[in-house]
């Protein structure tokens, strides 16, 4: 199943960060299924039913079945909702 990972920024602070670590402002990273009709796109929802429409994609496929399905690096702002989801899939 082809997912598409996905970062929510926490826009109220980002402003007060200037030019720096983008990792700084992320707020949680979310998994949402790929648009069926726009190849590469997200699909309206993450698999926690967050609207994708702020989120900034995240330029990463899992490896393969049994893989992280977020970046290493990113495993600390994953989505356990998302990663529930993933796993009853
Ligand atoms: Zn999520």
């Amino acid at each position: 199943m082809a997912i598409v990972v996905l970062r929510e920024l926490r826009k109220e602070l980002s402003k007060d960060f200037g030019p720096g670590d983008p990792l700084s402002f992320i707020e949680a990273v979310h998994a949402a299924p790929a648009d069926p009709d726009v190849s590469g796109d997200a699909d309206d929802r993450t698999f926690c039913g967050k609207p994708t429409l702020d989120m900034e994609r995240v330029n990463y496929q899992p490896a393969g079945p049994g893989a992280p399905w977020l970046p290493p690096n990113m495993q600390e702002w994953e989505c356990r909702d998302c990663t529930d989801a993933l796993r009853s899939q």
